[in-house]
């Protein structure tokens, strides 16, 4: 018997652990691949206050060792099922929580594009907010319709050359408002009804393959790609118990408790405006003093 069982060793979960060990919680974590989430793939993290630039490895790494060091055990299984008496089902084995914290978060929806996992880090990206500082003057590319993309491009038209937002479809499923802001930047040259299908360079991304929908293909030379395509929320297992939102995303209406009391969220498998390492760091602390205090209230 746990006090509390957190699945998920990303940053929220990592946070959430940390400060439930200090306050002397016994406490596991569940991780079904590698410790660190979404950070790993940062070549850079430049945007940790406190941390002007450190790999997102390391930052993983010494969030990872900071929490087995104060006593958290992180086993690496897989949960496939949670149930409303805390009981958390892996490919191994049954645990039970007095408290579970969901920090599962989310991943980035690719555009299964040959080469591309192999330009991440080289030219590819799927945070402009994190990497867009990398590409100063340079020419980029955002790829996507929805706000994330619209946002990405105006963000990144502030910092590059020159900005291409590319979209499959001839209109935006993004707000007027940041369509009306990005038609007033001279530097942002929208593409419509066309994909991104071919990505080329030697070592890192020089150029991308444009193939709209009468099979024209155009070769655009760009340093970066933001991928803005979406993101899926990596809560299926719980779809079952927990509330979730038309895209999978957990409900809470003070951003910490589910529909399930005992049972908490933390991190980018949340509704929530920012998906950030700040914001998961945030949640994951508020999380664990959460649950703390409500089990303290039980006693
Ligand atoms: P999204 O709204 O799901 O949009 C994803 C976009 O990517 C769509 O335009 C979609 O095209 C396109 N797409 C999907 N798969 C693709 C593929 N394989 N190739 C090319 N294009 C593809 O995702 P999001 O922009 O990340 O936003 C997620 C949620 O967060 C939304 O609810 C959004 O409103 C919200 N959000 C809000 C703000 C804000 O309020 N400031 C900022 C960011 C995000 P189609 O349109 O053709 O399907």
């Amino acid at each position: 018997m746990y006090d509390i069982i957190i699945i998920g060793a990303g940053p929220a979960g990592l946070t959430a652990a940390i400060y439930a060990r200090r306050a002397n919680k016994k406490v596991l974590v569940l991780e079904a691949k590698s410790y660190g989430g979404q950070i790993l793939n940062a070549s850079n993290v430049e945007n940790y206050p406190g941390i002007p630039n450190i790999s997102g490895y390391d930052l993983a790494t010494n969030m990872y060792k900071q929490a087995k060091e104060l006593g958290a055990e992180i086993k690496f299984e897989t949960a496939l099922h949670i149930d409303k008496d805390k009981k958390v089902t892996t490919n191994k084995e049954t645990y039970t929580g007095e408290a579970i914290i969901l920090a599962t978060g989310a991943e980035n929806r690719k555009l299964n594009i040959p080469d591309e996992e192999d330009y991440v880090g080289k030219g590819i990206s799927y945070c402009a907010t994190c990497d867009g500082n990398f590409f100063k003057n340079k020419i980029v590319a955002v790829v996507g319709g929805g706000n994330t993309a619209l946002e990405d491009a105006i963000y990144l038209s502030n910092i590059t050359k020159k900005v291409y937002l590319i979209h499959r479809r001839d209109n935006f499923r993004g707000e007027a408002k940041y369509l009306n802001e990005i038609k007033k930047k001279d530097n942002i040259e929208i593409i419509l009804n066309s994909n991104v299908t071919k990505l080329k360079g030697k070592n890192v991304l020089q150029s991308i393959e444009v193939t709209d929908n009468n099979n024209n293909i155009k070769k655009i030379a760009v340093s970066g790609l933001f991928v803005a395509v979406g993101q899926s929320p990596k809560n299926e297992i719980f779809a079952n118990l927990i509330k979730v939102n038309e895209s999978g995303y957990i409900e809470s209406e003070d951003g910490v408790h589910t529909n399930i009391e005992g049972i908490y969220v933390a991190g980018d498998n949340r509704v929530k405006q920012l998906r950030q390492l700040t914001t998961a760091v945030s949640d994951g602390s508020i999380a664990a003093t959460t649950a703390i205090k409500e089990m303290r209230k039980d006693e």
